[in-house]
This record gives C-alpha cells, structure tokens and sequence, in this order.
C-alpha cells in the first residue's frame, strides 16, 4: 500500500485522507513501488492504462477516457529530426489528462464527492473533464484575465468557475481556503497528477524500444510534465528497463523565468523576480512550488534550463503551423527551446520533445497572430 511522504521533514501519512500537505507546510510525495510485465504491457490496449501495475489505482477504480499512448512523430526542428511526443491529442486538448486520470481516480476511490482546483487554463479543463466523467461536482479558481476559450471549456464540462481579481497566486490563495471543504485536485501538489504524468515516460521508453532518449525537451512552468517525466524515468532506470536516464532540458519563456534564473546562479530555490507578459501563459509561473525538485532533478541528469524569447516562440509556432500541427503558443515555447537545443548537441544526440497542448484551445491568441 503507498503513504503520502513529506518532502521536508519525511514524515509519512495515509494516502487515504485527502490532505494537502504536511502538518510543517512541506509538500508531499508518494511513496509507491512500481512494477512492469513488459509482455502483459504490450498485449493491452494502447492508453496509458496499459502499464496498471505502475500506477497506485485498482484497475476497477479508473476513471478514464482511454487515453495515452500518444503518436511519437519525427518531426525537422532546427534542420534535423527530432521525435515530437503529439500530447495535444487528448480528450480535453493537452497532456493535463494524464494527471488528472490518476488523481481524479483517486478521489472517486475515496468517495469524494467535489473537488477545487486553481488553474488559470489546461489544468482547470483536464480536472473537470475528469469530474464530468467521474460524477463529481468540480469548481475551478481562475484568475479573472484568464483566457475565454479556456474558461468556456471548464464551463461547459459543468465545473462551477470562481473567478479571483488579481494575479494567478491570488487564486491559488483563495483556493487553499475552499480546499478546507473539498478535496483538493491540485496539478501542482497533489502527488497523484505526477503519477499520472510518469505515464509519458513510459510510454517514450516503450516507443523506442525500451530505451531511455538522450535528451528530453520539456516545459517548466509548475513541472508537471517535467517531474512525471523524471519520475517515470527514475523508476523505469530503477527497473532496469531502460540502461541511463535522459538529460533533462528545462524550457521557460525568457520573460518569467525564475528557474532558469536560479539554475544559471547555482541557487537551490527560485527567489522573487521580476515578469513580462508571455505568448507562454501556461508556463509564466513565478513561484513555482516544487521549484527545488525541478532544479535537482535537472541537474542530477546533466541537463539545463534554457530561457526563450518572445520572438522565437511566435517563429517556433509559425514554423510548426507549417507543417501542419496546430498547437497553443505555450507549446510553441517548448519547440523554440527544442531547435536552440538541438542546434548546440552532438548530431548523434537522440531528442525527444512534445506538442504539450492544442492550438483550437488559444484561438483568441492565435488570430493576432495571422
Ligand atoms: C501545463 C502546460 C505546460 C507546462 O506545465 P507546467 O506544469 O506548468 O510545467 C506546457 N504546455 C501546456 C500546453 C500546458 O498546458
Ligand atoms: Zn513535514
């Protein structure tokens, strides 16, 4: 069975209690052993289900769209080919859904009846998606500047939407005092959405073979896709599944970029800093939570951050438009880091990167763009 560790103080806790964090303010982890039958994996369905014995929900508890097991397409970035995971084709139009399956798995498990979240946009959609699925009543915090197509989409699931005047951690407070009535689903500290988001990392491995990439191109906003990607690696790496573990390349748009700016200090923790507005909304994080995680793991694997202009997210998109994918301008921010990557590393390097979310969710942005 798998208890909730804290990350500060390693105390341990039953993952049976809906609790947000530790009694001293740390964040929590889960402590879960996963295990693999390579054969029963491939004779299963395609989703991201099919590794069941990895993931800490009983396959009769899964609230689920069959989703995973995205296409890994080679794509020409920065004049050579790198394997583009296609993480906007899910459900509700962005790779969110893998955490949300797990998590909202999770509360259905333990009879939770309505859940809170804050998220100014994909996240916000992925858990009341889920909640619709699962039967639960969800409301969801937003910034009030949050964008429209986001905001109808979380609406139209049926969620309750709070709208909080101000900054995106304005709405992260308010929530925090609404999840002392509700079980709170939150994609940055709730350690069920990362287990969702290992998925990623299964999948990539099995994709190729059951090899680990050189290099994995991911965004840094909160992490979530950063951290699940480290997580599934670390366990399939601990399995002896894949024989090294991928560096890890950090993505932040260069006008919010407090872990890039800490990485390149040699500091352990983000510290205040001053932002612009970004074409990237999904990532512009100030105060990332797990900011300490996100840091060490990136320097465990020998990666880096890389901190990505405006111009070059709105070249990266064009570019990628032209050839026929359709993603949101925060992904784009991904594929300008992928192509100034790719343009430094040996040519054998082996990159894989994603299109994390889709362009039909950010038309208002999009059009300025025409
Ligand atoms: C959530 C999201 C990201 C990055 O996520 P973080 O968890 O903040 O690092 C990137 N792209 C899209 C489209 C997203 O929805
Ligand atoms: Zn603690």
């Amino acid at each position: 069975m798998e208890t909730l560790v804290c990350i500060d103080c390693g105390k341990t806790h039953s993952a049976d209690v809906p609790i947000v964090a530790c009694d001293c303010g740390g964040l929590l982890d889960l402590d879960f052993t996963p295990a693999f039958d390579r054969d029963a994996i491939a004779s299963r369905k395609p989703t991201m289900w099919r590794y069941r014995e990895a993931l800490p929900i009983p396959e009769s508890a899964k609230v689920s769209f069959d989703e995973g097991f995205t296409p890994l397409l080679p794509v020409k970035i920065g004049g050579r080919e790198v394997l583009v995971k296609q993480e906007q084709l899910f459900q509700s139009g962005s790779y969110k859904d893998r955490g949300a399956s797990v998590m909202i798995s999770k509360a259905a498990s333990m009879g939770v009846k309505s859940v809170v979240e804050d998220s100014s946009g994909n996240a916000g959609c992925a858990v009341a998606a889920y909640c619709a699925r699962a039967g639960i009543s969800c409301r969801i915090f937003v910034p009030a500047d949050a964008s429209v197509g986001k905001l109808a989409q979380i609406a139209l699931y049926g969620a309750a939407l709070t709208k909080v005047p101000g900054s995106r951690e304005a709405a992260a407070a308010a929530v925090l005092d609404a999840a002392k009535e509700a079980f709170y689903a939150s994609h940055c500290y709730n350690p069920y959405f990362f287990q969702g988001t290992k998925t990623f990392a299964y999948e990539v491995a099995e994709q190729l073979g059951w090899l680990a990439p050189d290099a994995l191109v991911l965004p840094a906003g909160n992490g979530t896709l950063l951290l699940g990607a480290h997580l599934g690696f670390t366990e399939l790496f601990r399995a002896g599944l894949v024989a090294s573990m991928p560096r890890l390349i950090a993505v932040q748009a260069a006008n919010c970029a407090p872990l890039a700016e800490a990485f390149a200090s040699g500091a352990a923790d983000v510290r205040e800093i001053s932002t612009k507005p970004t074409l990237a909304e999904g990532i512009a994080i100030a105060a990332p939570v797990r900011a300490r995680q996100m840091l060490k793991a990136v320097r465990e694997t020998g990666g880096e951050f890389l901190a990505v202009a405006e111009a070059d997210i709105k070249t990266s998109l064009l570019a990628m438009a032209r050839k026929g994918f359709y993603i949101e301008p925060t992904s784009a921010a991904v594929i300008a880091g992928t192509e100034r990557f790719a343009a430094k590393a040996a040519p054998e390097t082996r990159i894989v990167t994603a299109f994390t979310g889709h362009g039909l969710k950010a038309t208002e942005k999009l059009s300025t763009l025409v």
